[in-house]
């Protein structure tokens, strides 16, 4: 099996089987995306104590990379504080934009391929968008 096979079953495999799926009711941060160029859709909600982010969940319907990415995403994101999610999102962003890393990505390095293919990147970011928005409410409670 070569790396893009391996790389490409993992990101169905997140597709099918989305981690942090669901609703927080408890959550502090609520943000919904969308991508309209592809039909991509996310709910992303965070319950952030004491700077850190205890847990993460979404929802949302679209391309494999655009569920796969958030899932893969919300996995990454747990148990860390506000400001090492925001070096993860740099980190991813600059991996989209077909720059090296020096961070051990995990499951997210699956999605490095799709930095060859401009149209799809969005869809890749649209969940870290959501999670820069989230981190800015976490910031600004007030949304200004
Ligand atoms: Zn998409």
């Amino acid at each position: 099996m070569s790396l893009d096979d391996l790389y490409r079953e993992l990101i169905l495999d997140h597709y099918r089987n989305p981690r942090n799926f669901g609703r927080l009711p408890e959550a502090n941060t609520s943000v919904h995306l969308k991508n309209p160029t592809c039909g991509d859709e996310i709910d992303l909600q965070l319950l952030v104590a004491d700077g850190r982010i205890v847990r993460a969940a979404f929802s949302g319907q679209g391309c494999s990379i655009s569920q796969a990415s958030a899932s893969m995403m919300t996995e990454a994101i747990t148990g860390k504080s506000v400001e090492e999610a925001r070096a993860i999102l740099e980190d991813f962003e600059r991996m989209m934009h077909g720059e090296a890393v020096l961070r051990d990505m995990g499951d997210l390095a699956s999605l490095e391929g799709v930095a060859r293919f401009p149209v799809r990147i969005k869809c890749a970011l649209l969940a870290w968008e959501g999670l820069d928005k989230s981190l800015k409410q976490i910031v600004n409670p007030a949304g200004k």
